[in-house]
């Protein structure tokens, strides 16, 4: 037992995995269902799963973890064959070829005793694959912990197994989970919020004399996390929680980086007519979003253009495929939470009639993370001035976005569930 008790004290520390090695990957199967085994040799971190159509296969990254070695075999029902790559020097890369199209689940009962991950892969129909296809990429929640393999197991084995963390059982959504639209069952949600401008970039001037928009989108941004770690349903993060600069781009790699399952990005628009007030939210137009997808799929490096994607081993037409695929859902997405936006906040803070527009922002484009841009309001209006500097204004924006927030996540993590049971 003394083996069993050093692993789970290992397991005990997510993140800390030394760098494990995958020891053997094994897959069976007939008829519409396979299972695909891989063990490997100490405890390692949450993989990520996604699909890739052309020749259907199902990927599975594996973070810090070495392949060397371990010779994949065996096929049956939708598998038709089973392979490893080390992708990167941190990146061990396991590739399920599918005789047809087929989804992964996590079998939660794990590997008795061993370090493992054990999927069951069901034949789909093509609707069921797609829409998995279009989720993305997502973090496996894992059985990790080497599960006990006998109940007839000594007392101290007992003792071990009450005190590490218990496997978690994998929701039965699991083919479509994804960063776009939520969630692994263990892990929140992350929303980012991100404060326009700051530091250099002042933003629109005020009407308010010696005031400046860069002000405003920070107080407002801090209120927005301030609400939604209240709420206790997502993890919030900040763009800038200080008044400095940070160009476009980086801002979206910051949401990347965070995993960010959406993207707020807090303005205040100005005017040269003083009357004109109220909120808009903004998503990426159609048009602009097609171009978009042009130029990245145009770009010599295609690496980590899509958050645990590594597009630059896929050729070029597939990658043109993700990329749009991955890009329409996000806009649906970002667009159906724009409507969420403009009913909850809403409710106590103007907005225009053509309160939802689409544009071009570049702080937008992040391919694979559904983004809105909320003007709050005009900086050349006095009553907007006054609200959005108020701490009153604040504090009501912020409760709008955190309602819109959680009735968002509310309603993709159910439509989710729903394209899993239809599976
Ligand atoms: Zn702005």
């Amino acid at each position: 037992m003394a083996f069993c008790v050093l692993a789970l004290v290992l397991i005990g520390a997510p993140g800390t995995a030394e760098a494990a090695r995958i020891t053997a990957v094994s897959a069976s199967g007939q008829g519409a269902d396979a299972q695909v085994t891989v063990e490997l040799d100490g405890p390692f971190d949450a993989p990520r799963l996604f699909y890739l159509d052309k020749s259907p296969r199902i990927v599975i990254d594996f973070p810090g973890v070495s392949v060397s070695g371990a010779k994949p075999s065996g096929s049956g029902g939708p598998v038709k064959s089973v392979r490893l790559g080390q992708n990167t020097p941190q990146l061990g890369r396991l590739v399920i070829d599918l005789n047809s199209d087929a989804v992964a689940v996590v079998d939660a009962a794990g590997v008795p005793g061993r370090h493992a991950l054990r999927l069951q892969v069901k034949a789909t129909d093509r609707a069921g694959f797609v829409a998995a296809l279009r989720q993305g990429s997502r973090s496996l929640a894992l059985a990790a912990a080497p599960v006990q393999a006998a109940a007839a197991e000594a007392a101290p084995a007992t003792q071990t197994a009450a005190a590490a963390p218990a496997p978690v059982p994998q929701a039965p959504a699991a083919p479509a989970l994804a960063p776009a639209a939520p969630v692994a069952p263990t892990a929140l949600p992350i929303v980012v919020i991100d404060a326009g401008h700051g530091g250099q970039d002042p933003g629109a001037p005020s009407i308010l004399k010696g005031k400046w928009e860069k002000e405003v989108t920070l107080a407002i941004a801090k209120a927005i996390k301030a609400e939604l770690d209240r709420s206790g349903k997502v993890k919030a993060v900040l763009t800038r929680s200080t008044d400095i600069f940070i160009p476009l781009g980086r801002r979206v790699e910051i949401a990347r980086e965070a995993g960010a399952n959406l993207f707020i990005s807090i303005h205040a628009d100005s005017i040269a007519r003083p009357d004109v007030h109220g909120a808009t939210v903004y998503t990426l137009s159609e048009k602009a979003s097609d171009k978009e997808a042009e130029r990245l799929a145009a770009k010599e490096n295609k690496a980590d253009i899509i958050a645990g994607i590594n597009l630059g081993a896929e050729s070029p037409d597939v990658t043109d495929i993700l990329i749009d695929l991955v890009q329409r859902e996000t806009m649906n997405l970002s667009a159906e939470f724009a409507g969420i936006v403009v009913r909850e906040v809403g409710k106590h803070r103007y907005f225009h009639s053509n309160n939802h527009r689409f544009a071009g922002f570049r702080v937008l484009k992040a391919p694979d993370v559904p983004s809105v841009l909320l003007e709050t309001g005009y900086m050349s209006n006095e009553g907007d001035s006054k609200y959005l500097f108020s701490k009153a204004g604040q504090a009501t924006i912020a409760k709008g976005v955190r309602a819109a927030v959680e009735a968002y996540f509310q309603r993709t993590m159910a439509q989710t569930a729903s394209i899993a049971g239809a599976s």
